[in-house]
């Protein structure tokens, strides 16, 4: 376990379809605090664990899912769907 992750701790994880969403942008299922996750800025959230393919570099080549944390109630978000999603935008 990271030490980001140790404020998350015993919490629920919820799941979240991206294809569901509008351009990504969704509420927390908690306690409705948007989340963008195209503002790399992590204001509202960060980034807990990254699922995916890696290349020999060890390097996320394909992204498959994302767990965040909303950084406002401390939920776990799982997003899932993002290799769809980037299919979706070539
Ligand atoms: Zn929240």
């Amino acid at each position: 376990m990271s030490k980001r992750e140790i404020g998350y701790k015993n919490k629920p994880v919820y799941v979240v379809d991206v294809l569901k969403t509008d351009d990504g942008i969704f509420s927390c299922p908690n306690c409705d605090s948007i989340i963008d996750p195209n503002d790399e800025s992590e204001v509202t959230y960060e980034i807990l664990e990254i699922h995916g393919i890696l290349d020999a570099k060890m390097k996320i080549k394909e992204l498959d899912s994302l767990i965040i944390g909303c950084k406002k109630c401390r939920s776990k978000i799982k997003l899932t769907n993002l290799r769809k999603k980037v299919e979706y935008e070539k």
